[in-house]
């Protein structure tokens, strides 16, 4: 049963094909984006689809390659490569792009990008504790409301952004109702399952039917998952991971761990955040909730710590994982805080810096098997 759910999950990608290319030929709208600050919300008040572009599979960095530099993070060659392709059939889809000034290599690829397709940057301010941080980031996302409006025509009305962030706000409790199964010993879902689930539900066009296949799989899990107890629990922070580059998670679960939950922004980073519905203005509301979110472009970045402190305790966590994608620079230097920060709380951690290849599996599985024999039970 919990089998098929997961399969559910994992089939939502193909289906979503077909059904946005019947929603393209009936004149809908799809708006494509890369990273978890862009406010979904605003494209789903606008009555389009938002889907989530980031590239996660080897294929196409060759092709990205022969643009950009080798020395770049596999994520953004990825993403460029699927671009300029063709082979990414949601960003074939895609009437928009929006991008955010997250990373410089993400932010000077969306320039090459605008070659292929429109492209909306957002200017993401890096520091978000200070006011003209913040008021910057409202007119962003003001800026964003009038591309929007513009390139998928009417207005965006404010009762149905608030329809939009209570949608939102829905679908993020599914999912961290999911996740926080996972803090109970055996955990409920295997590492590559919760993967699937967090991934692919990025996919589907209708929140509501994520909503409820998250609610089903919560209830379904409720009396155990399918992960046998005492295997050491690890938790993995860093760069995103999807499916095409869950090597890590892998080489964890064959070597005997369990990785019980993910930090990164495919995972929980943004699943404690919810938008605060009592302010009056929806687009202060949301400006608030995205700023939170605890990524390495953020300088400081102290919601990322104390996240990670939160996560390590809540998921019983007896080792951490930090996956760096090479070329990250933000997440690499970032590392050396966790270390430190997981050194004094006596958790045993592991630097790992990898791209999308296979040809570091041997090496990446020694380092893995040794920090498992240091915690196992
Ligand atoms: S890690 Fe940072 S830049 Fe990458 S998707 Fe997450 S928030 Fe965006
Ligand atoms: S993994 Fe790092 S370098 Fe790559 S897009 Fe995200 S923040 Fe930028």
């Amino acid at each position: 049963m919990i089998k098929e759910q997961i399969e559910k999950f994992f089939n939502i990608r193909g289906e979503n094909v077909i059904r946005l290319k019947e929603w393209k030929e009936q004149g809908g709208k799809v708006v494509g984006y890369y990273c978890t600050y862009f406010p979904q919300e605003l494209v789903i008040a606008a009555g389009a689809v938002p889907v989530c572009l980031c590239g996660t599979r080897e294929e196409p960095i060759s092709a990205a390659e022969e643009v950009l530099p080798r020395n770049l993070c596999p994520l953004i060659k990825s993403s460029y490569g699927f671009a300029v392709t063709d082979k990414c059939p949601f960003f074939n889809f895609s009437d928009l792009i929006v991008g955010e000034t997250t990373c410089d290599g993400k932010k000077k690829m969306f320039e090459y990008m605008s070659e292929l397709k429109p492209v909306h940057v957002m200017q993401l301010p890096h520091m978000k504790e200070s006011e003209s941080s913040f008021e910057l980031w409202v007119q962003e996302m003001r800026r964003l409301q009038a591309r929007l409006e513009k390139e998928l025509g009417g207005e965006i009305l404010e009762e149905e952004l608030w329809r939009a962030i209570d949608l939102v706000n829905r679908e993020t409790a599914a999912a961290k109702g999911v996740c926080d199964l996972n803090q109970q010993e055996p955990p409920s879902l295997s590492g590559l399952d919760l993967l699937t689930v967090n991934w692919s539900r990025g996919f589907n066009n209708n929140k509501e039917e994520t909503i409820r296949m998250l609610d089903e799989l919560r209830e379904a899990l409720v009396g155990g998952g399918s992960v046998a107890a005492g295997k050491p629990r690890v938790l993995i922070t860093g760069c995103p991971i999807g499916l095409g580059s869950e090597k890590v998670v892998t080489l964890v679960e064959e070597a005997g761990g369990t990785v019980v939950a993910f930090e990164n922004c495919t995972g929980y980073k943004t699943l404690p955040l919810m938008t605060d519905t009592s302010y009056d203005d929806p687009i202060v509301a949301l400006a608030h909730k995205y700023l939170q979110i605890p990524c390495s472009c953020m300088s400081p970045n102290e919601g990322r710590m104390k996240l990670l402190q939160a996560m390590v305790s809540d998921f019983n966590a007896d080792a951490v994982i930090d996956l760096t994608w090479q070329a990250c620079h933000t997440y690499n230097i970032e590392s050396r805080a966790v270390a430190k920060m997981l050194k004094e709380a006596g958790v045993p951690f592991l630097h790992l810096e990898s791209d999308y290849s296979t040809s570091d599996l041997a090496g990446l599985g020694v380092r893995i098997q040794a920090l498992l024999e240091m915690v196992e039970k």
